[in-house]
């Protein structure tokens, strides 16, 4: 059996990837393959960072491996906070001072044009592959909704008028960048590799 480690120690997202690859693969985290140490994202794109993340786990570890970047990018921002998005309002990523620092720098702008984009690299003895899950919307004028993290109070996907907050857990699984990019990257193990 394959055994490849997602480049986190965050739980939701292995639980969520080992439900989509059953008892095919052995899906292990940084923490079970010895590394403790915070891996590199210095790049300036979002491919960038997920390349970087996942191929400095496979070079130094000798495990083949999949990282994630994911982010939101708002047009009249010039795509902000792309890979800052965690981070956008200071280093404390808190999730409500990021929505008010987009909010006020969006103003009364008529764009409201954005997306939520994740990008998964694949990196192993046959070489780094990527794949990219897109959610396509527009930006709130305020938060609307409980549910999710991050952005999802002030993002409404093209076809709804709620906001992931707004919507169950499954609702979102089911149209989200990062679920579109997951089963990519199933797709493409199952297809044997
Ligand atoms: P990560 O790469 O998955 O850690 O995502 C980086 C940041 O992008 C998060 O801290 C959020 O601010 C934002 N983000 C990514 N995905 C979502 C989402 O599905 N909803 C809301 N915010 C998101």
């Amino acid at each position: 059996m394959l055994s490849f480690c997602l480049a986190t120690n965050n739980e939701h997202k292995l639980a969520e990837l080992r439900a989509k690859l059953g008892d095919r693969f052995r899906l292990v985290s940084l923490a079970e393959i010895g590394c403790r140490e915070e891996l590199p994202e210095t790049m300036d794109t979002l491919p960038g960072n997920s390349r970087q993340k996942a191929e400095y786990v496979f070079t130094g570890y000798g495990i083949a491996c999949v990282a994630d970047d994911s982010g939101l990018e708002i047009a009249a921002l010039g795509g902000a906070p792309g890979v800052h998005s965690a981070y956008y309002a200071g280093p404390q990523r808190d999730a409500a001072e990021n929505m008010r620092r987009v909010l006020k720098e969006m103003g009364a702008t008529q764009n409201r044009a954005a997306r939520f984009r994740t990008v998964l690299t694949w990196a192993s003895a046959g070489g780094t592959v990527q794949f990219e899950g897109i959610l396509e919307g527009t930006m709130a004028h305020e938060p609307r909704g409980a549910n999710g993290f991050g952005y999802d109070p002030i993002f409404v996907p093209h076809g709804y008028t709620r906001t992931p907050a707004e919507l169950t857990i499954s609702e979102k699984n089911s149209i989200s960048h990062r679920a579109l990019a997951v089963q990519k990257f199933v797709n493409f193990l199952s297809s044997g590799i």
